[in-house]
């Protein structure tokens, strides 16, 4: 939002937008009503409840009016009587609030983000939206145009089941700008392969031909949903069922339905067979992303320290492989061992949990005085391991002095006292060149901290002559 636009206004241009919205999807949807392959299709309803769900910004309480005033607009510029737009608008719509209720009531036992819980819904939101909506148009339809009820209903729920199936994913899960560069990153390390098999079965489907080839892109497909990234996945997916869908209305797929089977004639079995395929790379992807999320909080455990937040020693090796690895270089700087000064006592006087206090807060300090790129670990006990890059020998012996000076002064405040915390720091230069260097380095660093030590606490020592 522009910082000099009052509220109010805002909100009204976004009215005005989701209306202008609304009208261009429904004259789009209306204009491809007059060719034949795209007329299988009204896509109206499931992108606008998409864009509802990714943009929360577009509700607001003008929301469903704007949008019902864009679908009859659109209606009536297509010469549709007024009476039967605002039937058959009303499905439309009905589609709308429904799926917004499936997809967006939440449970407060299970708070997932928004998006995410949306995409679970994704099936039932369609089902029941679908359903409801057929309702509406069928009855719609019968007081216009003198159409059969129950087959009114089915091609209405046919049609909106499979369209929402396909296109919802899509839009709920379009990137946000900042999403972007890690998708293309995603992409870049992907393997063609999945794609390539996928194209090869939809070809091989139709040279085979039969209701069953319907099927045969569903392993390419869930190949792509554990290879890909969702949004990926779900622009897969949707491409695939709308191809099919548009390859058997044209009879390029050749599949045989039985026209009595429950009035469902042969385009309407393909369009919930497609429903049913296109569901499950969706399923597949969810848990493959849910699976990512896990490992990546394994890992997060492993590499840092859960009471201070510093790497730990495994932390610290993947840290610095991942330099190395990007910049493609050495790392020169100085290595800080730093240790605290008779923290047994604190340990001894205050007991075993305000000692972890004490660690936590003096590793917080220590991120507070080092700047971003300072690289923390946890050694074992009170003792931590700091790697500056980039620094003289001599600014490395001032920082680590300002660092000891500002953990003296900042005391740590115990039982309502006041906890004056004091450490020992040892100093050596430090060139990463093979994997030796940083243990020599550290053992180096380890020698002046007992100097230091042994020469009284509270104090730096270098390694080098200053
Ligand atoms: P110095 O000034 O010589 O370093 O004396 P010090 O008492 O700090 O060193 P010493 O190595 O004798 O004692 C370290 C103590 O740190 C012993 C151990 O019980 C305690 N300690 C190690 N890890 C933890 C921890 O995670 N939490 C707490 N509260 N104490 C710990
Ligand atoms: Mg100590
Ligand atoms: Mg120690």
């Amino acid at each position: 939002m522009s910082n000099s636009m009052p509220l109010s206004k805002y909100k009204f241009n976004l009215v005005i937008l989701l209306f202008f919205i609304t009208l261009s999807m429904a004259l789009l949807g209306l204009y491809c009503r007059t060719n034949a392959a795209l007329s299988l299709f009204w896509p109206c309803n499931a992108l606008l409840l998409g864009l509802l769900v990714r943009f929360p910004q577009l509700s607001s309480a003008l929301t469903f009016p704007s949008i019902y005033a864009g679908l009859v607009t659109a209606d009536i510029a297509f010469g549709t009587p007024v009476g039967a737009s605002a039937g058959m608008d009303a499905g439309n719509l009905a589609f709308i609030v429904t799926g917004m209720g499936v997809l967006l009531t939440s449970y407060p036992a299970q708070p997932h983000p928004r998006r995410l819980q949306a995409l679970n819904r994704v099936f039932p939101a369609s089902v029941i939206g679908a359903a409801v909506c057929g309702v509406i148009g069928a009855v719609a339809s019968k007081h216009y145009f003198h159409d059969d009820l129950v087959k009114g209903w089915i091609s209405w729920f046919c049609e909106q089941v499979s369209t929402s199936i396909m296109l919802l994913p899509l839009v709920i899960t379009l990137p946000r700008s900042d999403e972007l560069p890690e998708l293309v990153k995603e992409m870049k390390a992907a393997s063609p392969l999945p794609l390539m098999s996928l194209l090869a079965s939809v070809a091989l489907g139709i040279y085979v031909g039969g209701g069953g080839s319907l099927i045969f892109p569903l392993p390419a497909l869930m190949w792509c949903a554990v290879s890909y990234p969702l949004f990926i996945t779900c622009l897969l997916t949707m491409a695939t069922g709308i191809t099919e869908i548009i390859l058997v209305a044209s009879n390029v797929f050749t599949i045989q339905g039985r026209d009595d089977f429950f009035l469902i004639d042969s385009l309407a079995a393909a369009r919930l067979g497609v429903a049913a395929m296109t569901i499950s790379p969706l399923i597949v992807s969810l848990s493959a992303t849910a699976n990512k999320k896990l490992v990546a909080r394994i890992t997060r455990r492993a590499d840092y320290d859960l009471l201070t937040g510093a790497l730990t020693r495994s932390g610290l090796a993947a840290r610095l492989d991942a330099l190395a690895a990007r910049r493609n270089h050495v790392f020169y700087g100085a290595a800080f061992v730093v240790d605290i000064d008779h923290f047994k006592s604190i340990n001894d006087t205050w007991g075993h949990a305000a000692g972890d206090y004490v660690l936590a807060q003096t590793v917080e300090r220590i991120r507070q005085t080092l700047q971003q790129t300072a690289i923390i670990s946890r050694m074992g006990g009170e003792e931590f391991l700091i790697l500056i890059e980039g620094i003289s020998q001599h600014r490395a012996f001032l920082l680590a002095d300002r660092l000891r000076r500002s953990i003296e002064q900042h005391a740590i405040i115990l039982n309502d006292q006041d906890l004056s915390v004091t450490v020992s720091i040892g100093i050596s230069t430090l060139s990463l060149i093979d994997a030796h260097s940083l243990d020599e380095s550290i053992k180096s660093a380890d020698k002046q901290l007992y100097v230091a030590k042994s020469s009284g606490r509270n104090r730096v020592c270098p390694e080098f002559v200053l």
